[in-house]
């Protein structure tokens, strides 16, 4: 569509009203723009503040003849928005990342077929749509493996180890024997994430190479810088470079890789939009993740992705909040933390919550020292009975 930039005053369009979609309109809102969200929950958390909120379905066609009106460009804040919904978007406004790649990234087994056949390294993989696909995929794998639903897993979910084939059936047939990916299991020695912005002119800015730790399938913490040697940080980003490239993408990038314990750097999936570890550069960048959204959906330039601090992100989920609201007096007495919570009304374990950033800024430098007081802050944090 139009080459001409999209300016401050103009309203926005967001599918998704969860917490990235959220941070969305906070960064929009300081640039001066309006936003209107579409997501069915009349309490999502990027509803609640944005200047409309469409509470309709995603397939809607009122709803998104709506969106069309309102809206000068339309970005999403997850990749199961339906296709089709973008394409019917894409008609009449700017949609940025497009329905083409948004696709390619809802589903798993695209997605790595896309990845093959770029020559992207990955782990060994297999889709599978029926229990012949499982037998054969194990004869071959032959160790321990992971199936994991093709469309609509997050967080570790829609997945499962599985070791021998009986193990593989029974897990297939307990995820109604949807689409799935079976996939080796690497031995990780870590995993770094890139996230990235590349403008509808081609032009990309990453931000340093992010090291996260999982805990249960979900992130725990980022480390910024990564203690991953130098030379495998510039291979990770320049893997999401490529990558990027290779699909025209516009918008906000994240890349998740594993780092095996063989030395292997391979790609475990990709976000067509910001990301969870990137929630760092919140505070640790002068131009945040949700910034960069703005600003390519717009076709505004690219802020600076350099950090000006050392920084750990900690990850906030519904488990501290058992015994009530957890002591947030406590960690906002340490004057290097931010701390920023989404708003929702319901703690459930496992939810993401909020995060924490613990900024180096002279009063600790050192990765290990932020690592250690974002886990001391941490433990700290739910109120005893
Ligand atoms: P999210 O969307 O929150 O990133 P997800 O549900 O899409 O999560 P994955 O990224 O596929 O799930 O996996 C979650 C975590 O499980 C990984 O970050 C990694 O720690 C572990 N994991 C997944 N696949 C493998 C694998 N093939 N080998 C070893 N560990 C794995
Ligand atoms: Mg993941």
């Amino acid at each position: 569509m139009s080459d001409k930039a999209i300016l401050p005053g103009a309203t926005l369009g967001m599918l998704g009203g969860g917490q990235l979609g959220r941070m969305f309109v906070m960064a929009a809102h300081s640039l001066g723009y309006r936003v209107a969200v579409l997501d069915p929950d009349s309490d999502s958390p990027a509803g609640r503040i944005a200047e409309h909120h469409i509470k309709s379905s995603y397939d809607d066609k009122q709803a998104l003849q709506q969106m069309s009106e309102l809206c000068e460009a339309i970005t999403t804040e997850f990749e199961n928005v339906p296709t089709e919904t973008l394409q019917v978007l894409e008609q009449t406004n700017i949609v940025r990342p497009s329905a083409k790649s948004v696709k390619i990234a809802q589903n798993r087994i695209q997605e790595k077929k896309f990845l093959a056949e770029n020559n992207f390294p990955t782990a060994k993989f297999y889709p599978i749509q029926n229990e012949n696909d499982i037998r054969q995929a194990m004869s071959e794998l032959n160790s321990s493996s992971i199936l994991k639903v093709a469309t609509f897993g997050y967080d570790g979910k829609g997945q499962a180890i599985v070791n021998n084939v009986d193990e593989a059936l029974q897990a297939f047939n307990q995820m109604d024997q949807v689409a799935c990916v079976l996939e080796q299991k690497v031995e990780l020695a870590s995993e770094v994430s890139v996230v990235l912005c590349r403008s509808h002119h081609g032009q990309i800015s990453a931000y340093p190479v992010g090291e996260n730790v999982h805990v249960n399938g979900i992130l725990e913490t980022t480390l910024v810088p990564s203690t991953l040697d130098q030379s495998i940080q510039e291979q990770a980003l320049s893997e999401a470079k490529r990558f990027a490239e290779q699909l025209d993408y516009c918008g906000v990038l994240a890349v998740e890789f594993f780092y095996t314990k063989q030395g292997k750097l391979l790609i475990n999936e990709v976000a067509p939009r910001p990301h969870n570890s990137g929630h760092y550069t919140l505070d640790a960048c002068i131009c945040s993740q949700f910034e960069q959204q703005v600003r390519m959906l717009c076709g505004l330039p690219a802020g600076s992705t350099e950090i000006i601090s050392p920084v750990v992100m900690f990850n906030l989920l519904g488990d501290i909040w058992q015994n009530g609201e957890p002591d947030w007096w406590t960690l906002l007495a340490h004057e290097n933390v931010k701390l920023h919570l989404y708003g929702k009304s319901e703690a459930r374990n496992g939810r993401k919550m909020g995060h924490f950033n613990c900024l180096g800024l002279g009063i600790s430098d050192s990765g290990n020292d932020l690592l250690k007081q974002a886990h001391d802050l941490a433990e700290d944090l739910p109120q005893t009975k």
